[in-house]
């Protein structure tokens, strides 16, 4: 917008100051600081004029793009360019409806990260990271990765015409390194862990004399991560304050913010873009930070949980999702557990790669968003922390869901996920000329069908509460199901359809649960059939003995997502 260059002093840039962590000493940054001169402490970060900026930021920003660049006076780039651009950050936070009324926390959002340039968040750290460089004149730079930074480097390394070279290691799944390669980037593939491959990254790039993204010691990928922070505030201001203008302050911080953890770059990134929010007092809280990995190589889980303030390395991380197996955190794990304690806290916790494949299907099937095994770990970790009430029901949660969709893997998927058609070939048919064609068509069709799906019949007055066990049992297996609305139905329904299964709630009115109960037991017919019961209410003794012996079990509402529940629908169908 070429008024606002006349408008904004700020976009001819305040000095970016690289800050030592180590003894506070403050440089003017440029790329290649990679040390503090006093102390040589290699860990720098960007400081800026925040007296200056806070309080226009909210003018200035109510009249731009939403992307990352929308923060550029907090960026450590001295002008956008726009040659670089492809609308990375900007990202849409979306509430997740179902997957909130399961677990019984109505305000969770999704930051949908995938819907980046390159599909995932990474696409943030080399944006910034890139423009950086170009900007510095650097052209050639190496990186080691798990797939995603690489994918992302790539693309805007392709942009800028600066060489780039990746050590991935030999778990990296064979797609996603071919997609680095079409690049151009020249992949080297590293038979070894990620820590190793890291280290060879720093010794070809010390012996060359060429720029090495060094992940949290990157000036420009912690400031490009941190852009997910000031979105989210803004957005759920949007969302959740309709009428505040976005120039009235302060803005909406979540509870708590969710991610997956390899490195750790992420989170500590997003965390900064909250203390400095804070400091220019655009909010009011720090939000707890749910750090989530998987259970094959979770240092930071391990060191959290035994109150220590570094984590032993993991040498030879034990999952199948590989995007996630950093086994040295280094320092990014202290810095990350000082400051959730500085601020509002937040946990570490770590789940299983089988939990993570579930959410999958959970996410896809009742959401409609498919993600990566990496990103799903977060999600699982909510799950688990939900169930464990770790979360209260009233917190607002904001998760970050990043990543490709994956070519879905065998071992994801399971058997059955497909139904075969095949057809008769033009021979087969000509010796079977007697058989019209369409019976051969009508044969392979009735087949697809054959396979008979477990019949549950859902009863419950509130539409809210029919829908929620249909969606949960959809994204648990191949259920038919069909619902009643009322006590009269269900028992029609039952002797008509003769379902596997009834799931019946107690309280509705006419026809109460204990009705129903009573009239399918009194039928030869529909007495066999099982039933769960599922109530909102304590039942009383009397009540509870009006059902003991006549049905399968009783479950209360609001445990819908226990483990026990699905087990128990599962069970009944082995
Ligand atoms: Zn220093």
């Amino acid at each position: 917008m070429p008024t606002e260059q006349i408008i904004s002093p700020l976009s001819k840039k305040s000095v970016v100051l690289a800050e030592c962590l180590d003894c506070g000493q403050q440089t003017p940054y440029s790329p290649n600081l990679i040390a503090c001169p006093s102390c040589n402490g290699q860990w720098l970060e960007a400081r800026y004029d925040f007296q200056a900026i806070g309080p226009r930021l909210p003018g200035l920003l109510a009249r731009r793009e939403f992307n990352l660049w929308r923060y550029r006076e907090l960026l450590p780039v001295t002008e956008m360019n726009p040659s670089l651009c492809m609308g990375e950050g900007g990202t849409p936070l979306i509430s997740a409806t179902n997957l909130g009324m399961m677990l019984g926390c109505p305000n969770i959002f999704i930051k949908d990260e995938r819907q980046g340039p390159t599909s995932s968040f990474k696409d943030r750290q080399a944006a910034v990271n890139i423009a950086a460089l170009k900007e510095a004149g650097i052209t050639e730079a190496v990186l080691a990765s798990t797939g995603n930074v690489a994918i992302a480097y790539s693309a805007y390394a392709a942009r800028a015409g600066i060489k780039l070279w990746a050590f991935l290691t030999s778990l990296v799944p064979a797609e996603k390194m071919r997609e680095v390669a079409i690049y151009g980037t020249q992949v080297v593939k590293v038979t070894a862990s990620y820590d190793q491959a890291k280290k060879l990254a720093a010794e070809f790039a010390h012996q060359r004399g060429l720029y090495l993204e060094r992940g949290s010691r990157s000036i420009p990928s912690v400031e490009g991560m941190k852009t997910i922070g000031y979105e989210i505030v803004e957005q759920l201001t949007t969302l959740l304050k309709p009428d505040q203008e976005l120039n009235a302050t302060p803005w909406i911080a979540p509870d708590w913010y969710f991610q997956s953890v390899s490195g750790g770059l992420g989170p500590l990134g997003v965390l900064k873009g909250f203390y400095e929010l804070r400091q220019m007092g655009l909010i009011e809280r720090i939000p707890a930070i749910g750090c989530v990995q998987v259970e094959g190589c979770s240092p930071m889980v391990q060191a959290w949980k035994q109150g220590k303030d570094v984590a032993d390395p993991v040498i030879s991380p034990r999952t199948h999702i590989a995007t996630l197996s950093t086994g040295d955190p280094g320092r990014t794990y202290t810095l990350l557990r000082q400051r959730m304690g500085m601020g509002g806290g937040g946990t570490f916790e770590s789940v299983s790669d089988e939990d993570t494949f579930r959410t999958m299907h959970v996410l896809a099937k009742m959401e409609g968003i498919s993600v990566e095994p990496a990103a799903a770990v977060s999600f699982a970790g909510l799950i688990k922390m939900a169930r464990a009430g770790m979360i209260n029901p009233t917190d607002v949660i904001v998760m970050n869901c990043t990543g490709h969709t994956m070519p879905i893997e065998h071992t994801i998927l399971g058997e059955g996920w497909s139904r075969n058609v095949a057809l008769p070939t033009q021979t087969q048919a000509g010796q079977a000329r007697q058989e019209t064609p369409e019976e051969g068509l009508l044969a392979a069709l009735s087949r697809v069908t054959d396979d008979r799906y477990a019949n549950v019949l859902v009863v419950d007055d509130t539409e809210e509460a029919r829908r929620l066990i249909r969606r949960i049992l959809q994204s648990q297996g191949n259920y038919a199901i069909s619902e009643a609305i009322n006590g009269h139905q269900a028992i029609e329904m039952a002797k008509s359809g003769k379902p596997d299964l009834i799931i019946l709630d107690l309280m509705m009115p006419d026809l109460d649960g204990f009705a129903v109960l009573d009239a399918l037991k009194a039928d030869a017919d529909t007495a066999p059939i099982p039933v769960i019961v599922v109530t909102a209410k304590d039942l009383t003794q009397e009540e509870k003995s009006r059902l003991t012996g006549r049905i399968h079990s009783l479950m209360q509402k609001g445990e819908f997502m226990n483990d026990e529940f699905l087990e128990e629908v599962r069970g009944l169908f082995k």
